[in-house]
């Protein structure tokens, strides 16, 4: 397929803000792919070289691409780069830059998908010398093809920065309309479609169903082309991780019995970060919820897994814990997250800072996946096979009830060990990757807080110079958009033993900045923040038409992915709930 067509899609997506228009023009794109094509046109739709489980990045500078747009066009870097000061994006400097170069000469050869992606994966996979001049080289061998509007995504696509959003949700409607067996009449002129809704949900779930399993648009595309029966075959695989289910809120015993039933199962709530365990032919893997492998962090969590669960292959979901063995009590989450981004010195950190694995549930056991099986069958053989070490491995700390009193005890119990709660399960119920369940609750301590995503900054003055200050934040909509509700600059502080610091917030914030003016900083949005805060106004100043009162850091969430931050609705269901108040 020509680099060309799926150009047209970007662009005509880039010029909507409307979900089910977006959702026609990649449907009808994918309707139009031939078979070898599906992988790269589904993982370029949405700006990615790989599944959305595998992080390898393409790690671009913006310089290097400068660089590459200065070998192909001949125009002066000087002036590329003031172009780019005054534009701020280097997609639209590559469209300028380009056009002015085919007028004079006249030439372009046709580009396609296959050859553009080829390209991007030899960016990521090179290394060591000479790869910095063999980059440029690449990218601007692409260039020198492109048509003015393909060099804008060429350029984009690099720096995996598309700036159109395509949500996971879009695209798997689009799945849905393209090869689903459900007939979807697009009304071009009322934006709105026509179609049988029973049939359709139904087509939906089996879609989404397979992307929770795999996390594999490519796989789940494939195997949408070939049929439902194909894409109900699409399972979990020790080895490559699976989206995690989440728990919904309640606010009080009452609430949690009602939703999950008696007799329910509560548990200790850990506060701690989840991880998924993986066993497959002999050798443990260690995923994050952000899916992220962190198998070589916990090499004593390998250990302990390898020497004290049974089996061959399976995979766990747990909580690591902190744990103060002096004064017997669990530690918060931010004590210990800095385990997860460590790299070096791994085993002097792990001595300091020991971790109890609290597993939970089994979702795989043995060659067979055991999401449908009911948690009363995963809990008893958890217990089977997990040989419990206090402060290395432990199954989580239970209680079966249907009194209120026995209940609330042992949450009391949990809240004085530090945990943050407990959480109320349907003894009966399957594990749903990917969704936020009714059946799986949680009741924690109250505290007003959400996840909101940092999207700019300001550099500081005076004696915070040299610092990103006052942070701009933003919630997701139902299209993968950021919108802004806010600045916070409180909470963090200045000197590092103290927790979260200015010091620490820059060097990880640093290799996501997109552009500077002044003392003002655009962000890529990737790292999340949980803001506790007094109160949310309706504000015109922000584009989620939101803004937080009040607003003070709690801490890091470097377990989140940016699209897991708090959604739009999330934030309008605080707004109203204060209301009721
Ligand atoms: P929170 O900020 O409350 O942790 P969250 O959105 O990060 O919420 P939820 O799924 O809503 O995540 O809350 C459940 C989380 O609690 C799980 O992701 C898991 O990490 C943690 N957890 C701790 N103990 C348990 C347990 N016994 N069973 C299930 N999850 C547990």
């Amino acid at each position: 397929m020509k680099y060309s067509s799926l150009v047209d899609v970007y662009e005509k997506i880039e010029s909507t803000s409307k979900r089910l228009e977006k959702t026609h023009h990649i449907s009808e794109l994918l309707k139009k792919t031939n078979e070898e094509d599906i992988h790269t046109i589904v993982l370029l739709l949405r700006g990615r070289l790989y599944p959305d489980w595998d992080k390898r990045k393409i790690g671009v500078a913006n310089k290097l691409v400068l660089k590459a747009i200065n070998t192909a066009s001949g125009a002066g870097a000087g002036k590329i780069e003031q172009l780019w000061k005054e534009i701020g994006d280097l997609g639209l400097v590559a469209e300028k830059v380009i056009k002015r170069k085919i007028q004079a000469t006249l030439f372009s050869k046709d580009l396609t998908v296959a050859k553009v992606f080829a390209n991007l994966r030899k960016l990521n996979e090179m290394e060591g010398a000479g790869s910095v001049d063999r980059k440029i080289q690449l990218i601007a061998e692409l260039l020198s093809s492109a048509k003015p509007k393909e060099a804008k995504y060429i350029v984009r696509n690099v720096l995996e920065d598309l700036r159109v959003g395509i949500g996971e949700g879009t695209m798997r409607d689009a799945l849905v309309w393209a090869y689903m067996s459900v007939k979807v009449d697009y009304n071009a002129e009322k934006t709105s479609i026509d179609v049988d809704r029973e049939k359709y949900n139904d087509a939906v779930d089996i879609v989404q169903s397979a992307l929770d399993k795999s996390n594999d648009f490519t796989t789940v595309a494939l195997a949408a082309k070939k049929g439902a029966s194909e894409l109900k075959k699409v399972s979990i695989t020790p080895g490559n991780p699976i989206k995690v289910m989440l728990a919904q809120k309640v606010a009080d015993m009452d609430e949690g019995f009602e939703k999950v039933g008696t007799p329910a199962d509560i548990e200790f709530k850990y506060d701690g970060f989840r991880m998924q365990i993986h066993k497959s032919k002999g050798k443990i893997k260690i995923f994050t919820r952000r899916l992220e492998e962190v198998t070589s962090q916990f090499p004593e969590v390998v250990d302990s897994v390898k020497k004290n669960v049974k089996g061959d292959n399976f995979i766990l979901d747990c909580e690591a814990v902190g744990y103060d063995a002096k004064k017997e009590k669990y530690l918060a989450f931010q004590h210990i997250s800095q385990r997860i981004r460590r790299k070096y010195n791994i085993q002097e950190l792990a001595k300091k800072m020991p971790i109890e694995l609290n597993v939970f549930d089994i979702l795989f056991y043995k060659g067979e996946s055991l999401l449908n099986k009911p948690l009363k069958v995963r809990i008893k053989l958890l217990e089977k096979i997990v040989s419990e070490k206090k402060l290395s491995i432990v199954v989580a700390k239970r209680a079966i009830t249907s009194k209120k009193e026995e209940a609330i005890k042992f949450y009391e119990e949990s809240v004085k060990k530090g945990n943050e709660g407990v959480m109320l399960k349907n003894l009966d119920s399957a594990y749903k990757p990917g969704s936020r369940v009714g059946f799986m609750v949680k009741l924690k301590t109250a505290m007003n807080t959400l996840d909101f995503v940092i999207v700019g900054a300001e550099w500081g003055e005076g004696k915070r110079s040299g610092w990103l200050t006052s942070f701009t934040l933003a919630c997701i909509n139902d299209d993968g958009n950021f919108l802004e509700t806010g600045k916070v600059g409180t909470g963090i502080k200045e000197k590092a033993e103290e927790g979260l610091s200015f010091g620490e917030l820059t060097e990880t914030l640093k290799p996501h900045i997109k552009q500077e003016k002044g003392k003002e900083v655009t962000i890529k949005p990737e790292i999340v923040l949980e803001i506790q805060f007094d109160e949310i106004q309706k504000s015109p100043t922000y584009s989620s038409g939101y803004a937080l009162r009040f607003p003070r850091v709690v801490q890091l969430r470097d377990d989140r992915a940016p699209e897991e931050c708090s959604d739009l609705n999330m934030v309008k269901e605080a707004f109203e709930k204060q209301k009721k108040r």
